[in-house]
């Protein structure tokens, strides 16, 4: 069987007229992030937001006509939120090498991004790679930040292992009361969405690459968020592509580093550190997590790693150091069973601990890391 190529799908899909343009929705630059896996075929198709549910029909053309295509075994087309870039083509395509370039070009202040209507901050939390803890910090931080008094919401972009509604003890699926935005679920103070609620857990990998890129927006744009005063947004682990392009689509006021001991000293949480400087997203700081371990017997403190050391790291990059969370049964096993420590055991150190992070992460969002956030700016869509 021949393998597909992406210029025969794209030549496929010059077929494939958008009825409203009455041009093909290559020349119209509608089509991006095409994947090609052993004949499964892939990609994302950007409509105007207000033809959205008009556009089915032509992404379901889009899909017969790559299925047509020999060697080809599945299509995947998703329709995906296309704002109209400021000047120049169409938007670039996540991702897409020199996108990043573009964004460092662009003014601080991230023009290029526009804010979200109603939501005050934007604030990534990041980690250099999986498993340093990133979604229980980002968790028990949103919560500490709602009982703070603030308006929360939690959106997970961490779409290789969303985790955030079970660590926030909600079950079910959001609905869609008007068939065009969705309602987030809410706990604890906290209303969370989840790129985990769109795309069906056995959807392969593969697939979920270029749906991070389109679902993202989607999920900032067509959630009714309601006011807040800060939404965080818990990113996939690690300071590839896919993390980059996310930093570049997202109006973030600010980044949060979660790193283990290790990983401050392997270098790992500079990359993270480095690629939102590249874009231009001022880093609000770094959490050291799984700093010490506090035995649950006696409640001896053991620094089973260099104790101190990512805090002088951290000065040393020039990032302030926020807090350092324990390595602790209790905020494994309440994270886990969906009771963050923050708000089951709120006198806890831990507790304390968390909410001191919110505290400071909170002052420098609202008196800014410089320019940054700006007044709401509503974005006529
Ligand atoms: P990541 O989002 O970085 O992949 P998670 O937040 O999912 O990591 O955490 C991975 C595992 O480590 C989870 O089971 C979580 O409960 C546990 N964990 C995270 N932080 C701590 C901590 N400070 N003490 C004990 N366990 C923790």
């Amino acid at each position: 069987m021949p393998q597909v190529t992406e210029q025969q799908v794209r030549d496929a899909l010059k077929n494939v007229v958008e009825p409203e343009a009455g041009r093909d929705i290559i020349s119209l630059g509608m089509v991006s992030g095409v994947v090609i896996r052993d004949g499964n075929v892939g990609f994302a198709i950007e409509v105007d937001p207000r033809k959205g549910p008009r556009m089915e029909p032509l992404r379901k053309q889009a899909e017969q006509a790559v299925m047509a295509l020999p060697g080809v075994v599945s299509v995947t087309a998703v329709l995906t939120a296309h704002r109209e870039a400021p000047s120049g083509p169409a938007t670039p395509s996540a991702g897409r090498p020199g996108t990043a370039a573009r964004a460092s070009a662009a003014p601080a202040g991230a023009g290029e991004r526009p804010l979200v209507p109603g939501v005050r901050a934007i604030v990534a939390v990041a980690s250099g790679k999986g498993g340093v803890g990133k979604s229980t910090t980002a968790v028990n931080l949103a919560v500490a930040l709602a009982v703070l008094g603030h308006r929360v919401g939690m959106l997970d972009a961490d779409i290789y292992g969303p985790s955030i509604p079970r660590m926030l003890g909600i079950a079910g699926r959001p609905t869609s009361p008007d068939g065009r935005t969705l309602r987030p679920l809410e706990n604890y103070g906290v209303k969370c969405m989840s790129m985990g609620f769109l795309v069906a857990e056995d959807t392969p990998m593969i697939w979920r690459g270029p749906m991070v890129q389109s679902a993202l927006q989607q999920m900032l744009r067509d959630v009714e968020w309601g006011d807040l005063d800060i939404l965080m947004v818990d990113m996939p682990p690690g300071t590839g592509d896919a993390q980059l392009s996310m930093s570049q689509q997202v109006p973030l006021a600010g980044a949060v580093i979660v790193s283990t001991p290790q990983d401050i000293a392997l270098l790992d949480a500079r990359k993270g550190l480095n690629m939102f400087r590249k874009v231009d997203v001022p880093v609000l700081g770094i959490v050291e997590n799984m700093s010490q371990f506090v035995c649950p017997n006696c409640g001896h403190v053991a620094h089973i790693f260099s104790h101190g050391g990512a805090e002088r790291e951290a000065e040393r990059l020039g990032v302030e150091f926020l807090g350092a969370v324990p390595l602790d049964i209790a905020i494994r096993e309440t994270s886990d069973s969906g009771q963050p420590i923050v708000v089951s055991h709120p006198d806890s150190p831990q507790a304390r601990t968390y909410l001191q992070i919110a505290e400071r992460i909170w002052d420098k969002i609202a008196t800014g890391p410089g320019e940054r956030p700006q007044a709401p700016r509503i974005v006529m869509q």
